[in-house]
């Protein structure tokens, strides 16, 4: 089904497919404009659960249950770029699917996002891609080292990557990321992080959030700062690219694109890490920081209403409560200017991302 179509009424019910933090702050912002939602995913204690009308626990290849999902909404989105082909061809069949599923093929896949990027001549680390350890010796011998191996597909938080430095075991990293086929990457050396939170509506029109910087620990991320430090060019040229990745997709709804500032002769270039087709970490600052949210801004996308204009409120910190760093929440109750955010997520693990604060300063 295509994106034309009557936009949703308010009281229309929105169908998300996945239930954790994001579809959980998804779903809180539809109800903010009215909508219902109904989730559906595998996990029993999803914590987009506890917000919603309805919620579906199947997996993700249970026909019935997606048969009976796309029954009960008008409209499907999703908060994880993972969900399989075959659930969202089986959906798109039933009810509109936005983001176009169409995204997902490209975004799954390293080796495939980056040769996209490469056909609308935007740049990335330079790459190869890796099917056997013979490979990655000749990979290895063409990038040089230190290099970066990852899988090609289902790789998150640093999940599924192995740094390849001088002196270490190329063989040991093929056999760390599970020996499944991977791209290598050069290690780029980079100034600084950003990302840029793009959204564009079911009419084409698009809208970029102020750049985030991002700081990293143990390749999750742990804090971003908006705006990033860096100069107009280089937030002109981040916008340009994250506009034309949106619109050669002809994408709806909210996409983030990770990019690596690094410098060079002329002052610093823009490379991209990876697009992420869907809300974003990064993006969880506009919740507090901005006259609207990330969330806001791809509810009003999918259900084809106009985006909002995003006037940032000042400076902003996002700080992720990463495992048991939640239990410290009270120490944020009281800081000037931070509201908390806590998941609802049960068990703490180390790694899981379990609430984060947002900072806002006066400029
Ligand atoms: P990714 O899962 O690709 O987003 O990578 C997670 C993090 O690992 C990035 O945010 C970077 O901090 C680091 N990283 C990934 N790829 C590279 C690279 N080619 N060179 C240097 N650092 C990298």
């Amino acid at each position: 089904m295509t994106a034309a179509g009557r936009p949703l009424e308010p009281d229309a019910t929105l169908g998300i497919l996945g239930g954790g933090q994001l579809g959980r702050m998804l779903a809180l912002a539809a109800a903010h404009l009215g909508f219902k939602c109904h989730v559906l995913c595998p996990e029993p204690l999803s914590c987009a659960f506890d917000v919603v009308r309805r919620v579906t626990e199947a997996d993700y290849t249970d026909k019935a249950a997606l048969d009976r999902f796309a029954d009960d909404v008008d409209l499907i989105t999703y908060e994880f770029e993972n969900v399989p082909a075959e659930t969202a061809a089986f959906l798109s069949a039933r009810k509109l699917v936005l983001p176009d599923p169409q995204v997902l093929a490209t975004t799954q896949d390293r080796l495939a996002e980056k040769h996209w990027l490469a056909a609308l001549g935007i740049p990335t680390a330079p790459c190869s891609a890796v099917d056997t350890p013979k490979g990655l010796t000749r990979a290895l011998k063409e990038l040089g080292r230190p290099a970066v191996l990852k899988t090609r597909r289902f790789g998150y938080d640093g999940k599924g990557q192995a740094a390849i430095r001088p002196g270490d075991d190329p063989e040991a990293a093929w056999r760390e990321i599970g020996a499944q086929p991977a791209i290598l990457e050069a290690f780029v050396t980079f100034e600084r992080e950003i990302s840029v939170v793009v959204a564009r509506g079911r009419d084409g029109k698009a809208v970029c959030f102020d750049i985030a910087e991002n700081e990293h620990r143990d390749h999750i991320l742990k804090v971003s700062r908006i705006p990033a430090a860096i100069t107009q060019a280089v937030a002109d040229e981040a916008h340009r690219i994250a506009l034309r990745i949106v619109e050669a997709f002809g994408y709806v709804g909210v996409l983030a694109v990770e990019m690596f500032v690094v410098p060079n002769q002329n002052g610093a270039a823009v490379l991209v890490n990876e697009i992420a087709p869907r809300v974003h970490n990064s993006g969880h600052w506009t919740l507090d920081g901005c006259s609207v949210s990330q969330f806001e801004q791809h509810i009003r996308a999918v259900a084809g209403w106009p985006l909002a204009v995003p006037l940032r409120h000042g400076r902003a910190e996002m700080i992720n409560l990463i495992g048991s760093e939640v239990k410290d929440y009270r120490k944020w109750l009281n800081a000037p200017g931070a509201s908390v955010h806590l998941y609802g997520k049960t068990a703490v693990r180390p790694g899981r991302k379990m609430g984060h604060v947002t900072r806002v300063f006066k400029q």
